[in-house]
């Protein structure tokens, strides 16, 4: 709402409806929510399909807002972008998942890599590769450990520039992956030419497995092409046996889903981490 003399602000507060009201209070409510301590992370396993090992956790960001109770990342992340704010959010969650997995290191629990995710402004930024190298020095946490999930259209506007900083992550020993796979309409040739090690097929197309043969027949193409290309492939959104069954028929490599862990708060997972020596 645009303040500029009382009766242009009388006549957009009347012309707001109840719905973009309730967007601006959101809105509002985002900008603070990094100075209230509003945010915090979740963690969710990825296990090999063929040793049955927890090979990593992915990060997800939560926030519960004070007045307004606790919001999907669904909703905010699209409203963050939209509003300048996914920079500082997005290093705020780097920085916090960089943090936690030193602290695993140092409490000696292997968790394999963490993966976070990250919004294709911040990828097109120049100073990305900076910030994620400023961060594993502040943390301590060696690129060996980490992962970054970005997504098919984060590299559309500006694919010289992302390919450059996505090379140039890769060297540092971070591993790069392919997130919502099959859902951005971009062109294949990137794949080959970008240094990503990982495919994360979208829980859309696992959904629908092993009985939905329009699924089955994408995971499998998926699967196929992900190992012609050299890249491991992992299935998100696992949520029966019979989905992880088929997945494991047809050599997809990591699963994430409901079916092995939700996303849980660092303090249920170290006690697991600690008591399963396996990991
Ligand atoms: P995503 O990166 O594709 O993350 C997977 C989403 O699927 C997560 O939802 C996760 O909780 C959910 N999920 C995991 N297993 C299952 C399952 O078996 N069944 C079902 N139905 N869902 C499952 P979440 O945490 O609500 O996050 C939604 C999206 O918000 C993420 O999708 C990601 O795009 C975005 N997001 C979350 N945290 C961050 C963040 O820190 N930065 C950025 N840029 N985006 C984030
Ligand atoms: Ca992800
Ligand atoms: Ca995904
Ligand atoms: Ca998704």
């Amino acid at each position: 709402v645009k303040q500029d003399g009382r009766n242009s602000y009388a006549f957009y507060t009347e012309s707001l409806t109840q719905e973009s009201v309730a967007k601006l209070k959101l809105q509002s409510a985002l900008h603070d929510a990094l100075e209230l301590n509003a945010f915090h992370l979740e963690y969710q396993p990825k296990i090999s399909f063929r040793t049955g090992d927890v090979v990593g956790f992915e990060a997800l960001l939560r926030w519960v807002d004070p007045v307004l109770g606790s919001i999907s990342p669904d909703i905010f992340i699209p409203l963050a972008e939209k509003i300048g704010l996914i920079q500082d959010i997005g290093r705020w969650v780097l920085k916090r998942a960089c943090e936690q997995g030193q602290r695993w290191r140092k409490q000696g629990v292997s968790f394999g890599r963490i993966a976070v995710n990250v919004a294709g402004q911040q990828i097109q930024r120049s100073s990305f590769v900076d910030e994620v190298a400023e961060i594993l020095k502040q943390t301590g946490l060696p690129a060996s450990s980490l992962e970054l999930e970005v997504t098919e259209s984060c590299m559309m506007s500006n694919p010289e520039l992302v390919s450059q900083d996505l090379a140039k992550l890769g060297q540092m020993g971070i591993e790069l992956s392919i997130d919502d796979f099959g859902t951005g309409y971009s062109s294949l040739s990137y794949l080959k030419k970008l240094p990503l090690h990982k495919l994360k097929i979208d829980q859309s197309f696992v959904a629908g497995l092993p009985f939905d043969t329009h699924n089955t027949a994408i995971a499998k193409a998926i699967i196929a092409m992900g190992h012609a290309l050299n890249l491991q492939v992992v299935a998100e959104g696992v949520e029966t046996q019979a989905q992880a069954d088929f997945l494991k028929d047809n050599h997809c490599d990591h699963a994430q889903g409901y079916f092995y862990s939700k996303p849980k708060l660092v303090e249920e997972l170290t006690a697991f981490l600690i008591a399963d020596d396996r990991v």
